[in-house]
């Protein structure tokens, strides 16, 4: 055609090869329609082509050739029963992406008869009037932790969120500039700050922030001091800040609040299990904090969820902002949270937790795990490496724990394409890429996905 590009024609050349909707129907074999509704299989087939389609106008022409995979993927999903799970051989504890915290055989039985159950959520059972929603969370954390109150909301963004708009709307919250951060996923100091209605005033250096720079900075519109655990990153080196608690003892003589994002919501001690120390919610509370915001789904190994825990006063008036009744969990997420916290109650959590079983797990241990993979799967292409997992999920940066795992060689397909057929198998594995090599690494599979490892493992073999 006159004046047509080069890229044009790629264009309409791409978009004649698009199939009709009935073309991709009829070579569905049988067995794959009798299971769905004829409707649902004709949109599925529309909506593989519209997609297609879109993407090949803004410039890439080989969509065409991935309509029949899109239009799978579309049935795979209406067809696929229950939940798709993965083994994760990442090394990475708290996995974002693979949906960080794996909860407890308790929690999740408790999350599944609150979700299938009538309970009294919001009723007090001795006068059956209205009350009582979140009492539950509030003890158990008071036990552990010594808050006075606490609020399960959706999670750590919203806990943060809430609580300066509750606390803090159209006044100023002084933050170190070495705080004043991106957790991730967009999450950014400054951004909940505006959001919230509050104004940030930064104030020290990057590294270097004293209790005086704080001090200097407050002035009658000052509402509170906000404290933010950097915990995807580490500043070492020349560094300096203040204590919690003496921030406290500023903010209280002042008349303000102290406000602190801790990040992972940690109950024990984790130099226990040879890392660094990472704050614990209890040592918020004894320096002073006044509310202090936690994820549920990191350190803590419960159900997604964000814990704002603190005094009475703060808390109660955090719970009546409007804000609190948009972003409150639902009553599988409160059970699921109070099932984790009794764990912590009872001590058991090296046990019970999945996250601090997997952290507690030996190098040795690990190794021996590896190696009875090996001796069922008696393949030379692979063998056991010394690894180097993490705890991920914005906790502890920087530190991690030796570990073993087990190395896949292919000569004939390389790591890359070894990774993706681990990954798009059943079961899925996600391993990690070491030296040119796929590793999947002990720690982080649970324990009922040793049989799964094994099989994962021989498929991709016999198949390459
Ligand atoms: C992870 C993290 C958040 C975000 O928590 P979510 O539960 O994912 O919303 C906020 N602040 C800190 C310091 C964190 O580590």
């Amino acid at each position: 055609m006159e004046g047509e590009t080069a890229v044009d024609q790629l264009t309409r050349a791409a978009l004649r090869q698009l199939p009709a909707v009935y073309e991709l129907v009829d070579a569905l074999p049988p067995d794959q329609r009798d299971s769905l509704d004829e409707q649902y299989i004709t949109d599925c087939a529309r909506f593989a082509i519209d997609s297609a389609r879109a993407e090949i106008l803004s410039g890439n022409p080989d969509a065409a050739k991935t309509v029949r995979q899109r239009f799978a993927a579309e049935l795979d999903i209406l067809r696929c029963e229950g939940v798709k799970v993965v083994i994760n051989g990442t090394g990475v504890v708290v996995h974002t992406n693979l949906g960080r915290s794996p909860v407890s055989e308790a929690t999740a039985q408790a999350m599944s008869e609150a979700a299938t159950h009538y309970l009294p959520l919001e009723v007090e059972l001795e006068t059956g009037a209205r009350g009582g929603r979140g009492r539950e969370v509030s003890a158990l954390l008071r036990a552990l932790t010594g808050a006075q109150r606490s609020l399960v909301v959706n999670n750590n963004a919203a806990g943060i969120l809430l609580t300066l708009s509750a606390l803090c709307a159209g006044r100023k919250v002084i933050v170190s500039r070495g705080q004043a951060v991106e957790i991730g996923g967009g999450f950014r100091i400054p951004d909940v700050m505006r959001q919230s209605g509050a104004i940030l005033v930064e104030v020290g250096t990057t590294n270097r922030t004293r209790l005086s720079d704080y001090e200097q900075a407050i002035d009658e519109e000052t509402a509170a001091i906000l404290s933010v655990h950097a915990s995807n990153f580490e500043i070492t080196g020349f560094t300096e800040k203040p204590e919690l608690a003496e921030l406290a003892e500023l903010a209280h003589a002042c008349g303000l609040l102290l406000i602190e994002d801790v990040g992972s919501g940690c109950l024990v001690q984790t130099e226990r299990y040879g890392l660094a120390h990472e704050p614990t919610l209890a040592e918020s509370v004894a320096a002073g904090v006044d509310v202090v915001t936690a994820s549920g789904d990191k350190l803590l190994g419960g159900p997604q969820a964000g814990l704002v825990l603190g005094t009475e006063q703060a808390v109660a008036k955090i719970a009546r902002h409007p804000l609190a009744r948009a972003v409150r969990v639902d009553k599988t997420v409160q059970a699921g949270i109070a099932a984790t916290l009794r764990h912590y109650l009872r001590g058991e959590q090296d046990q019970q937790v999945p996250i601090w079983r997997m952290i507690s797990q030996s190098p040795e241990e690990l190794a021996r795990r590896v190696d009875r993979w090996l001796a069922e799967i008696g393949d030379p292409r692979c063998e056991r490496v010394a690894t180097t997992s993490v705890i991920g999920g914005g906790s502890l940066p920087g530190k991690s724990q030796p570990s073993a795992g087990l190395a896949i060689s292919i000569e004939s397909i390389g790591a890359a394409e070894a990774a993706r057929r681990l990954r798009v198998g059943e079961p899925a594995v996600f391993p990690r890429i070491i030296d040119e090599r796929a590793v999947i690494d002990a720690r982080t599979v649970l324990p009922d996905q040793d049989a799964g490892v094994v099989e994962a493992v021989r498929r991709l073999l016999a198949g390459s």
